[in-house]
């Protein structure tokens, strides 16, 4: 059986012109001339175009930022920050067009939109306590008439390249705390969801940043290249696919800039007899077709455990059904599309691929395309899948559940850790000693107990693990404050 859907209203419009740049505090148009569409998911129509800038137009960014270092790192830390404490507010109010940015490129819910822009202000608010995150230690004494201390500077010219799937959240990761660290910025949103990235970076540029310390290039793999091999960019912080993830992690490391570089998922949901059925299955919900499933930490595998199986796929398979798929700006909708139409097809070749591999068809969201010329697949949830078939091992990155049965919650765990990602796993069960056994065992990152998403907050690392992750240094959080500055050490004698 189908889940429901609902088509998207059009909303028209003349053919849009190329986005600028954001180079040295102005907009600019792109050196490059070619350009592709950005497409809204939910009615595939054209609502921009984006430059694909090459190498000339990210030299004039990182030579613009590069230019606006020196100043900017001179001005005291409280000094900085007051900039951002005037962003935030710039921030608080254009979160609602912002959401809306958000939804028409990306096609999420709004009301999921808003939280991603609330998630990405927290990220502002954590970057303001700069100047007491940037403090370095000091020792007195280190030996006979010599103190030490250590100091936190700033690396230089760091480089954002974000996916489509937070065109918000994620540059808002990056730039505040790289910035108020000291650094200049070059950010490449996606070239998918280009629109969010710009207007944010426009909205600090207003907040009185000096020209040159925030820029924006747009494109795909010819900016990215130009940005690793750039000489002048001293760090890259990329989120994206595990293949490009690879890729920029060596080809940044090979010129000698430090990266951090988040990359794919396959998250396990565990789910044990003794679980609360009702907090269980709306958790399950949220994690499996939230944002039509393309979050790094949508869990894509169900694991009941036992007789959990039976009553849980009943009570899911009933309300995927009842999901309502359609016009994310729509109040009654209850899951957007996906980013594109390979998207979709994708989804659908893995649905039939865990068909032809035996797996069992509970829920089929493939009926759920017929609202217009959307991108709209309905949540779909597997049976009986193959521990070791692709669909259990590929990241999919849309509304799919495959469920894998086990019998014990150590052959959960086993199963979970067979994955070679390692972003986030969860646990739903009222058993301590469950809950326990799993945080300690399980090879993931980010662990949720009785909770579906793992969420990152601002405060904290974001702590993906195995092919999920390439470097050492997390997003946000006090890792964040490291991976943009450098430790410098000074030995003193006045003596
Ligand atoms: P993507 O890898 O296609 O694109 C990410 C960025 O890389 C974009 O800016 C894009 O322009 C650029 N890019 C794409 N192909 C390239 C190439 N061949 N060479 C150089 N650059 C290239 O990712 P996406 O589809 O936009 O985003 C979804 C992916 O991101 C999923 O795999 C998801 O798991 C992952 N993701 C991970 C995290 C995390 O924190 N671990 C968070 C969000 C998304």
């Amino acid at each position: 059986m189908a889940p429901n859907v609902s088509s998207s209203p059009g909303r028209a419009g003349p053919e849009p012109a190329p986005l600028p740049l954001l180079v040295d505090g102005a907009a600019r148009p792109a050196a490059a001339t070619e350009t592709a569409p950005v497409l809204e998911p939910a009615t595939g129509r054209t609502v921009a175009r984006v430059p694909l800038c090459g190498p000339a137009d990210v030299d004039a960014a990182v030579r613009a930022a590069a230019a606006a270092f020196p100043g900017w790192r001179a001005i005291p830390v409280p000094d900085r920050v007051q900039v951002l404490f005037r962003y935030k507010a710039l921030l608080e109010r254009e979160q609602d067009s912002l959401a809306a940015s958000v939804s028409r490129e990306n096609g999420k819910l709004l009301p999921d939109a808003r939280a991603e822009v609330r998630r990405g202000i927290e990220v502002v608010d954590f970057a303001c306590g700069m100047p007491t995150l940037a403090q370095g230690r000091t020792v007195e004494g280190i030996a006979r008439g010599m103190d030490s201390h250590t100091w936190r500077v700033p690396v230089g010219v760091v480089a954002g390249i974000c996916p489509f799937n937070f065109p918000a959240m994620i540059p808002l990761w990056m730039f505040p705390i790289a910035v108020a660290a000291g650094n200049t910025f070059v950010l490449k949103p996606s070239e998918r969801t280009p629109s969010t990235g710009l207007r944010l970076a426009e909205l600090f540029q207003e907040a009185g940043l000096p020209p040159g310390v925030m820029n924006v290039v747009h494109g795909g793999r010819d900016a990215v290249d130009a940005l690793l091999d750039h000489p002048l960019v001293r760090a890259v912080s990329f989120v994206g696919s595990e293949g490009v993830a690879r890729h920029v992690y060596a080809r940044a490391a090979a010129s000698g800039k430090r990266v951090q570089a988040m990359a794919g998922a396959k998250n396990h949901l565990l789910v044990l007899p003794d679980a609360d059925l009702d907090l269980t299955v709306s958790a399950v919900m949220g994690s499996a077709f939230g944002a039509a499933g393309q979050r790094c930490l949508a869990g894509s595998v169900l694991v009941p455990v036992g007789g959990a199986a039976e009553p849980l796929l009943e009570r899911l398979a009933s309300e995927a059904r009842a999901t309502r798929v359609g016009d994310p700006f729509a109040s009654d909708s209850a899951m957007g599309p996906v980013i594109r139409e390979d998207s979709r097809a994708r989804v659908r070749r893995y649905i039939e691929a865990g068909l032809a591999e035996g797996a069992a068809l509970v829920v089929d969201g493939r009926e759920a395309t017929a609202g217009g010329n959307g991108f709209f697949i309905g949540p779909t949830i597997l049976d009986r899948v193959a521990a070791d078939s692709t669909l259990a091992r590929d990241e999919i990155f849309g509304p799919l559940l495959a469920t894998v049965r086990a019998g014990s919650v150590e052959e959960a765990v086993a199963l979970a850790n067979r994955s070679r990602y390692g972003n986030a796993a969860s646990i739903f069960t009222t058993s301590g000693k469950a809950a326990a056994y799993f945080r300690r065992n399980v090879e993931a990152g980010m662990i949720g107990v009785n909770v579906g998403v793992a969420a990152p907050m601002a405060f904290f690392p974001f702590a993906g693990w195995k092919s999920s992750f390439f470097g050492d240094l997390h997003a946000t959080g006090e890792d964040a404050v490291r991976f943009y500055t450098e430790t410098r050490v000074v030995m003193e004698r006045w003596a």
